[in-house]
């Protein structure tokens, strides 16, 4: 790749005056309009990161933006200290298009995931009625759900949980995509287990799908057990995957269902944890609460993205689209190739190293060549377009995909 002066000033800056916890591609983007980005020196790119599937909507949306500055200029903040015109509207706009009793609306995807952990531990001593502070939550291997304290005590990533113990206890851990180790535990502890948090596929541990029917079987292991059932949706929902939410493939309804990322279609830091009353309203006034959740900009924001993605047809979009991105991956000859896999728009390329060439190098190739993609865990691509990509975009960027493989061979 060549960094221009320019680029490397802002690069170097943040090498210096930055903390030094991410490990960026080496290109400076200033600006970006539907699937496009351009970096300081006016290239142009396909951003087939999104944001890691926060910008669906594509980049600037016009509605999006206009829901954004007309609100900015309007009321941003209040807290909740206050009623404001415009959670009430967005939280029954809400109720409308997911089918859930209540939003509890927060900023981060983390935020909402400690949000559903700490609702499912209260649900489970008030309603299901596990003795006081023997709670579990069972998570799975290799998961991804943010960067806290207690959620990296469930992680089983050694880089993003080494050195921050003391973990927080009340978590098992069980294998992705097994159905008969949930059975197991849900055997031998289903009375002091609160709930089951699992991603409908494991966007950061690689795009992996689960078996068809994991959802569906687990699902019916935690209403056996009463035990609730917690879809961590941050990157697989608003239509990543060809449905509005991932569940919906199984025809699983979630008991609890943690949204962010392209809630605001990348605009704000927007995230919700839906569920309904015999859950939702065993937590009262002063026992949860963030200063911005519910802040006015984000109510108009996410009901704008949101409204987007259903004008827009999104899901529909994801779907056809996803299945000529694997068609045409899989037709590639290349020693590079190992697996294409994934849903909707959210797929991946295992990178087989060859050459001494590895996943990192397609990547900065494809920068060359204009398409914007990041590795996850060494050998693995994960390419996830804006939604509101046409066909033609879509086969545009696939010449370039092809065309960095083949030069590196
Ligand atoms: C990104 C992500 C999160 C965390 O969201 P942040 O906004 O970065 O805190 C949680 N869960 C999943 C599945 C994610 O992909």
């Amino acid at each position: 790749m060549i960094i221009t002066d320019k680029a490397q000033q802002f690069i170097d800056q943040e090498q210096k005056y930055g903390a030094h916890n991410y490990h960026p591609l080496s290109v400076v983007l200033s600006r970006g309009m539907g699937c496009y980005v351009w970096d300081v020196d006016d290239k142009r790119y396909f951003d087939f990161l999104s944001a890691y599937s926060a910008v669906n909507q594509g980049h600037c949306h016009p509605k999006i933006v206009g829901a954004l500055t007309m609100q900015a200029e309007t009321l941003c903040l209040t807290s909740r200290a206050f009623y404001n015109d415009s959670l009430g509207p967005y939280e029954e706009f809400m109720h409308q298009y997911f089918g859930y009793d209540k939003l509890l609306p927060m900023n981060t995807g983390a935020e909402a995931v400690e949000t559903a952990l700490k609702l499912a531990r209260k649900w489970g001593y008030l309603k299901k009625g596990i003795p006081a502070n023997e709670a579990i939550i069972v998570a799975c291997e290799s998961n991804f759900h943010g960067r806290t304290i207690s959620i990296v005590s469930l992680s089983t990533d050694s880089n993003a949980r080494a050195d921050y113990g003391p973990y927080t206890p009340g978590i098992e851990i069980i294998p992705y995509n097994d159905v008969s180790s949930l059975e197991k535990i849900l055997e031998e502890k289903g009375d002091r287990i609160a709930g089951f948090l699992v991603e409908p596929i494991q966007g950061e541990a690689g795009v992996f799908v689960p078996d068809d029917g994991y959802l569906k079987a687990t699902y019916e292991l935690c209403k056996k057990h009463n035990v609730l059932f917690i879809a961590d949706e941050v990157q697989t929902g608003i239509a990543r995957t060809g449905k509005l939410l991932c569940c919906d493939h199984e025809d699983v309804r979630p008991d609890v269902v943690i949204l962010g990322k392209a809630i605001s279609g990348g605009v704000l830091p927007v995230s919700a944890v839906l569920a309904d009353d015999d859950i939702m309203l065993t937590m009262k006034p002063g026992q949860h609460g963030s200063t911005f959740g519910g802040f006015p900009l984000a109510n108009r924001v996410a009901t704008a993205a949101l409204e987007v993605v259903r004008d827009e047809k999104l899901a529909e979009r994801a779907e056809h689209l996803g299945k000529i991105f694997r068609d045409e991956m899989k037709k590639i000859d290349s020693p590079y190739i190992k697996e294409v896999r994934g849903k909707g728009l959210l797929n991946a390329v295992v990178i087989e190293p060859h050459n001494g060439k590895e996943a990192w190098d397609v990547c900065e190739e494809m920068a060359s060549n204009g398409l914007l993609a990041k590795p996850t865990h060494q050998h693995i691509i994960r390419f996830a377009p804006p939604l509101i990509i046409t066909e033609e975009e879509l086969c545009e960027a696939i010449d370039i995909i092809k065309k960095s493989i083949k030069a590196l061979e």
